[in-house]
């Protein structure tokens, strides 16, 4: 419990730092905020099915056992990896492996769930989802990581939202696994327009150079990393973000997401 607080505080101390900075509408960060609070003093509901989750054998927070259990199992790492070869030829890919913890059609109730983190502000189901994605990630005795490293948003996409999901996703898996969060080791240079109707071509176009240097690259120089997500569709965004990763200095770069969109 003391964890999940520090988390909290941890990123959204790391909001209102870039608030100051640079943002000068602090309407989203306070409409998130409000929404934070109002989950920690409100009695718990699933998110999916609406049911009261009083009872202490919830294996999570936010999403009861059932809907957990009604979650589809996600491809293996390997069969995930073969998806997204097909995409790219050897030299383009520039990450090792992927990893994600459920699959996920357009209307599965996983995309709800994402729908949720990103438009209403539900931010912590991301950091309880990233603690699921750190014991399974332990596990399967894939933690060999010495930085986590959540895929950025635009800083003008961070403004309408107020957060990136990706950022307590990946506070959850570094919470668990006790590896280092890094943001802004890379960041988004350009404000790409939604990938969800384009096609896997246009998809490579569209965030082609999406990604640059940002103030804590020195910090990734031979290391290995592992790069965060929401949702894993054709890789062509987490592939870019990789490339920008290397191309600083990163060793390796391994993937993992909450879903895999089937
Ligand atoms: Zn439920």
């Amino acid at each position: 419990m003391t964890g999940l607080i520090n988390i909290g505080q941890y990123v959204v101390s790391n909001l209102i730092s870039q608030t100051k900075h640079s943002d000068p509408m602090p309407i989203p960060f306070l409409r998130t905020t409000l929404t934070s609070l109002r989950e920690m003093v409100a009695p718990s509901h699933c998110e999916l099915c609406g049911k009261y989750m009083g009872s202490r054998e919830e294996r999570m927070k936010y999403v009861c056992n059932s809907c957990l259990d009604s979650l589809d199992a996600p491809p293996t790492p390997k069969e995930l990896f073969k998806r997204v070869s097909r995409n790219f030829t050897n030299d383009d890919l520039s990450f090792a492996s992927i990893f994600s913890l459920v699959s996920a059609e357009h209307d599965s109730p996983i995309m709800e769930l994402l729908y949720s983190m990103k438009y209403r502000g539900i931010s912590r189901i991301g950091y309880e989802f990233g603690k699921e994605i750190g014991e399974t990630l332990r596990h399967l005795g894939l933690s060999d990581f010495e930085m986590i490293i959540p895929v950025p948003i635009h800083k003008a996409r961070k403004r309408e939202r107020g957060y990136n999901q990706s950022d307590y996703i990946a506070s959850g898996i570094s919470q668990v696994l006790g590896i280092p969060l890094v943001l802004e080791t890379v960041i988004r240079s350009r404000y790409t327009t939604s990938q969800t109707t384009l096609s896997a071509a246009e998809r490579k176009v569209n965030v082609l150079g999406a990604f640059a240097a940002g103030r804590n690259k020195a910090m990734i120089k031979g290391k290995k990393l592992l790069l965060v997500d929401d949702v894993f569709t054709t890789g062509t965004t987490l592939n870019s973000c990789a490339t920008a990763l290397l191309e600083i200095g990163a060793l390796r770069v391994d993937v993992a997401t909450l879903a895999a969109a089937a």
